[in-house]
């Protein structure tokens, strides 16, 4: 069977990263979740006092980011690193996402992130979420997932996931980060978050996560089919 990239983008908290890694573990592909470099170079800025509007620190902090991810041989989970040191739990605060939209706008930022999400989604057999995937990450991915859902119903969903870690962020708070984001990602100069022309679009506002599941799994699994066949 061909081995293919599906490129997996949309808004904020729509379940990219739940399908994106449901999909790679069924086809038995490598899962890379672009939106967590953003995140950990964006915590690497935090730690270092460097602000988004600081660009030649920005830049220069570039070059001392290592970004990689390791699976968690307890569970089983993919985790990011940032210069060796395992910063998923971190990267998801809502200090990072408050600021993450703000330095992921910044072209030099996406210049480095975009060189090695290509690098490691060199190898066909990729699924890659995000906001520029199918549009400048890999423009000719074989697939391309567009996912959208009701800006409420995303908050809800991330407000709950927040609240079971422990997060107090209140709801409205969270509703607002998606908001502001949404915003932010859809209006940068540099790879801003847009449907691919030839992207299917989810919304998922009212289809649980295993009719999203198979719905998706039903588009890998013909596109992978119609281009063995062509390759026959
Ligand atoms: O996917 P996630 O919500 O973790 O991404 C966090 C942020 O990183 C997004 O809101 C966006 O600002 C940025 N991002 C991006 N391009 C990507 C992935 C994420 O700009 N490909």
């Amino acid at each position: 069977m061909k081995r293919i990239t599906i490129a997996i983008d949309g808004y904020s908290s729509c379940g990219k990263s739940t399908l994106a890694k449901q999909l790679a573990k069924e086809l038995g592909y490598t899962y890379i979740d672009s939106g967590a470099m953003y995140r950990a170079a964006t915590l690497y800025m935090l730690e270092n006092d460097i602000s988004p509007e600081n660009i030649p620190a920005v830049v220069d902090a570039l070059r001392h980011i290592k970004i990689e991810f390791r699976i968690n041989p307890v569970n089983g989970q993919q985790e990011t690193y940032l210069n060796e040191g395992n910063v998923e739990r971190e990267i998801r605060s809502m200090q990072i996402s408050n600021l993450v939209s703000p330095m992921s706008a910044i072209a030099e930022v996406r210049a480095a992130m975009v060189a090695q999400q290509q690098e490691l989604g060199k190898a066909k057999g990729v699924v890659m979420d995000g906001r520029d995937i199918g549009t400048v990450v890999f423009p000719d991915a074989e697939l391309k997932l567009f996912m959208t859902a009701k800006p409420r119903i995303r908050a809800q969903r991330r407000f709950e996931e927040l609240m079971a870690k422990g997060d107090g962020s209140s709801f409205e708070e969270v509703y607002q980060n998606v908001l502001s984001r949404d915003l932010i990602d859809t209006t940068r100069k540099v790879g801003p978050l847009v449907k691919a022309t030839n992207a299917i679009e989810i919304d998922n506002s009212h289809i649980t996560r295993e009719e999203q599941y198979n719905l998706a799994l039903n588009y890998a699994l013909q596109t992978i089919h119609q281009l063995s066949a062509k390759a026959d």
